[in-house]
């Protein structure tokens, strides 16, 4: 079972206003399909780096100040394509849920990356089989 991070964003693919539905796995065995909306509080517990590693995230950087910033995809139904979006979590609130263009920049701000999405992005793109995920995205992604 999942949970779903749900954010008004605009579709960076098409610009349509888009409730961007992005499935998640931070409540584990607690989810139950919950609309996780901006300003939802989650358990500090649950949040952990090791804890977010075991279920379904690869880490990128170890989160600073209580912040820490998701990368995951969500399908925009209006152009049908799958878009990427930034969910940051502060304080174990989600602070806010942002459509973006996954470039250099934005992943070096982000702490965690879906590994299946992550995986298979960096799978597409690698130009060196073998390489990790992270060092493939990290080298291979457009530089904004
Ligand atoms: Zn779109």
């Amino acid at each position: 079972m999942f949970d779903v991070f749900v954010g008004e964003v605009h579709c960076p693919g098409c610009g349509s206003a888009m409730r961007a539905n992005i499935q998640t796995y931070v409540r584990a065995d607690d989810a139950d399909g919950s609309s996780l909306v901006v300003g939802t509080s989650l358990d500090p517990k649950q949040l952990t780096s090791g804890r977010l590693v075991r279920l379904a995230y690869t880490q990128i950087a170890e989160p600073k100040d209580g912040t820490i910033r998701i990368l995951d995809v969500w399908p925009c139904t209006q152009c049908n394509t799958d878009q990427w979006a930034m969910t940051t979590i502060t304080d174990a609130r989600v602070q806010s849920i942002e459509a973006v263009k996954l470039t250099q920049p934005i992943f070096e701000r982000a702490n965690f990356i879906s590994d299946i999405n992550g995986d298979i992005l960096a799978e597409a793109i690698s130009k060196e089989p073998g390489m990790p995920t992270v060092e493939v995205l990290r080298k291979n992604l457009p530089p904004g």
